[in-house]
């Protein structure tokens, strides 16, 4: 398969201002610190961890809305940190982005033919006025959009229809990759699976290419062929998502994991419950070592406080994992202690 998106060493470090005209730089907040990540062609990449991790940072340099202080990010062979910004609009009907809140991210006062309209006219896409019309038709359809939703204006419709319409916006451009942030995560559970088999369907359809966002597991289980686990700026645990779920190895993946709830009310659920201790540090401070030490039920003296682990393969596939002591801690050799809850 062909990869479509390369970040490598991403950062994105935004600095803390001081002093009566904010002009002291006193330290940085480092939303993002060494990413790196492939999304191949035609695939979903899922990304998630709690909030304040970094993943809609991530999400939002991958497309050049933030720009990232150090690193790199190719898409389909073009180096998008140094594209100049004439090149770099051009690639950016390519990459388009949907929003958690479609409400806060859709303009009240337009119809949905004027906002679907915009982004044509903006990137010069659909010829004249009778082609952009069935071009508008034709996404509409493919939404699940009746046609009678061109004169309507977002606060006419439910949640679930404005994320439809958040999606048809997006799609209307006929991108390559699409960066979903919390696609879901407004809506009510019974419209969520609806949601996400759309952007299924979508995909298949139009050959798209994902990186969705997230910050509950379950959300990005189905949909997704690979999945990131991200904690405090930096990736964690990286799998297939049959692998992820099946044999999380990460101990902040495994107490990510323990949170999901169980699909079948008659399943008696066996699986241990891990509970963190403490909330997710400041990235403007974190803990040294590994990052998650602060928090973790298997953390070892000294190493895991003075060494930062990489994120390193772990048997013979794909399956990468940043903790020292990944495969003592699968076999059981490392044993948690316990957390005061
Ligand atoms: Fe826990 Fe140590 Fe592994 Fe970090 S390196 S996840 S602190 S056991
Ligand atoms: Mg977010």
């Amino acid at each position: 398969t062909e990869v479509l998106v390369e970040v490598d060493d991403l950062k994105v470090h935004f600095p803390i201002k001081r002093g009566v005209f904010l002009d002291r730089t006193v330290g940085h907040v480092k939303a993002v610190d060494g990413v790196d990540l492939r999304i191949e062609k035609g695939r979903t990449y899922g990304l998630v961890g709690e909030s304040g991790c970094g993943k809609s940072t991530l999400g939002r340099a991958l497309l050049q809305l933030t720009k990232p202080t150090g690193g790199r990010v190719n898409f389909d062979g073009t180096e998008l940190t140094t594209l100049p910004p004439k090149q770099l609009r051009q690639m950016r009907k390519r990459m388009q982005m949907i929003f958690q809140d479609p409400m806060s991210s859709l303009d009240p006062r337009q119809n949905v033919e004027s906002i679907l309209t915009e982004g044509l006219q903006a990137h010069g896409i659909g010829g004249d006025r009778t082609e952009r019309r069935k071009l508008i038709a034709k996404t509409l359809d493919a939404v699940g959009l009746p046609q009678w939703a061109l004169s309507r204006y977002p606060h006419e419709f439910s949640g679930g229809q404005r994320q439809r319409i958040g999606i048809a916006r997006a799609v209307v451009l006929n991108p390559e990759l699409i960066v979903a942030d919390e696609p879901v995560s407004a809506l009510d559970v019974s419209i969520q699976a609806q949601v996400i088999n759309l952007l299924g369907d979508l995909q298949e359809e139009l050959g798209l290419t994902y990186l969705v966002i997230a910050h509950d597991l379950a959300v990005v289980k189905h949909i997704s062929d690979t999945v990131g686990v991200m904690y405090l700026g930096g990736l964690v645990e990286e799998a297939s998502s049959d692998d992820i779920y099946r044999r999380p190895l990460h101990p902040y993946t495994r107490a990510l994991m323990s949170a999901v709830p169980v699909p079948d009310p008659e399943v008696e659920d066996r699986r241990e419950r891990i509970l963190l201790a403490g909330d997710l540090p400041s990235p403007a401070n974190p803990p040294t070592g590994c990052r998650f030490h602060t928090r973790c039920p298997w953390a070892q003296p000294t190493k895991c406080r003075d060494d930062r682990p990489s994120l390193r393969i772990i048997g013979t596939g794909t399956h990468r994992v940043a903790c020292h002591w990944a495969e003592q801690i699968e076999t059981g050799e490392i044993r948690p202690h316990a957390v005061k809850a």
